[in-house]
């Protein structure tokens, strides 16, 4: 899952990316609104943490902006404590949840999984994809019942495709979800993870689209 962490303080964008990767979202930070606005714009994230007060654009504009282009993913708006006026034109400009400042790492991870879950259709924390059952809580998969262990790594592709639904996702955009920006792995990388997956999972769970990426059968 991807998440990108709109927040001009160093030190809570630092706290916020620690707490969401140890929680499985792959995460990217803006620092500043024009940047926020042009990636959110631009990427496609399964949820943004957006400041509100930010240089060079405000939060409130870039999610205007955002949702007047069609940017249909769900945003948590960090809001000044008791301002209730930030909250109402938050959720009038687009936000899907708020938490007011400070607040507690362990309920902001908690909203955005839910935000996720939402998002993607399934108000339970298990998705169910054909055969394949995903324990987004556990983090643990299942195969027509059957326990399958992965490691952390091929869980998070596995969970990738799931948050995919029917869309086809190309082997670049799983290398930057599994290893980041920085990582100068090559696309097989990504391809030795779906083989050993598809020894674990059976044959039938990842499909390919030959020249264009992998989705999972919707069975
Ligand atoms: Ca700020």
């Amino acid at each position: 899952m991807r998440c990108l962490i709109v927040e001009d303080d160093d030190k809570i964008a630092a706290d916020l990316t620690d707490a969401l990767a140890r929680s499985g979202f792959h995460v990217e930070r803006c620092a500043d609104g024009e940047a926020a606005w042009f990636a959110g714009g631009t990427e496609h994230y399964d949820i943004i943490v957006l400041d509100l007060g930010l240089p060079r654009m405000d939060g409130l504009s870039i999610l205007r902006r955002w949702r007047a282009e069609g940017m249909g993913a769900p945003v948590l708006i960090l809001t000044a404590r008791g301002s209730w006026m930030e909250r109402v034109e938050g959720i009038d400009a687009g936000a899907d949840d708020y938490l007011p400042k400070p607040f507690h790492m362990e309920e902001l991870v908690a909203r955005a999984r839910s935000l996720v879950r939402r998002s993607t259709g399934h108000a339970s924390p298990r998705l169910t994809i054909g055969a394949l059952e995903l324990d987004t809580t556990r983090q643990t998969v299942a195969v027509a019942g059957q326990p399958v262990h992965l490691t952390p790594l091929e869980y998070r592709l596995v969970s990738y495709l799931a948050h995919a639904g029917a869309r086809v996702v190309t082997p670049s955009e799983l290398l930057e979800h599994l290893y980041g920006d920085q990582d100068s792995r090559e696309a097989n990388a990504v391809e030795a993870v779906i083989a050993r997956l598809r020894r674990k999972l059976g044959a039938g769970v990842i499909a390919t689209r030959r020249g264009f990426g992998y989705h999972l059968e919707q069975g």
